[in-house]
């Protein structure tokens, strides 16, 4: 059985030793990271380890991404709080819940069913009500709410899909893992200058689970 107190002490020193000492410094990221509760989206019997700095299995074969990793790419994004974002891989809902502390509306599309169900179920008890769950193919985006001021992918894809870059509004920013191997990419950050041109940064080396979709693997 795990202890509610132990896991906010955890919390603290993972916070501590992974994201500041390596070099997480948005204060709204940081803040998020500390009031979202991580063992309320790892699989059943997994809580004790939520605050361990690496990914975990969650259900159909995909994971929690890492919470360093999260919070990297969160800060990544250069979010302000009135901002839309869209995520693409919503998996346990974790990432969805972070983000939606720091902007005002988070869209997330998660391509198989029952991990999108389960997630929105979880963001709904949890009260994260700035979270739409969208089921579908997220290399496509989500079309119907663009624009973004940011994207985010949390899985790997061959290319940067065109019709994310699309749905970008001036200025917006795109993180995704990038890679020709399925479990090896660059985190590479697209901002949208003009209506066509797009400058394309490589930040740095990540692991993610492969993009599966029309504009994917
Ligand atoms: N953000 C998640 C979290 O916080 O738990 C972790 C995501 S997991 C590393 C990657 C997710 O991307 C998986 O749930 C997978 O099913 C999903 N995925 C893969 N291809 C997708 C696609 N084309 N559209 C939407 N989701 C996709």
């Amino acid at each position: 059985m795990f202890q509610k107190r132990d896991l906010s002490a955890k919390k603290e020193l993972m916070i501590v030793q992974h994201l500041v000492a390596r070099g997480i410094r948005d204060e709204a990221v940081l803040r998020a990271m500390r009031e979202v509760p991580r063992e309320a989206f790892v699989a059943e019997g997994m809580e004790a380890f939520a605050y361990e700095d690496s990914p975990l299995p969650i259900q159909e074969g995909q994971t929690i991404s890492q919470p360093y990793i999260v919070a990297f790419m969160t800060e990544a994004l250069e979010l302000s709080p009135s901002d839309r974002v869209l995520e693409i891989g919503t998996g346990s809902g974790y990432a969805a819940a972070i983000l939606s502390r720091v902007v005002g509306e988070v869209h997330t599309v998660e391509r198989i069913g029952f991990l999108a169900q389960q997630a929105a179920v979880r963001l709904r008890e949890h009260h994260f009500d700035n979270v739409i769950v969208h089921e579908g193919d997220g290399t496509l985006g989500w079309p119907e709410a663009a624009p973004y001021d940011a994207v985010v992918v949390t899985a790997g894809a061959p290319e940067v899909p065109e019709s994310l870059m699309r749905q970008l509004a001036l200025n917006g920013r795109l993180v995704i893992p990038v890679g020709d191997a399925q479990h090896y990419q660059t985190l590479v950050r697209v901002r949208r200058e003009t209506e066509t041109r797009f400058l394309r940064e490589e930040l740095c080396a990540v692991r993610f689970v492969p993009l599966i979709g029309r504009e994917g693997w």
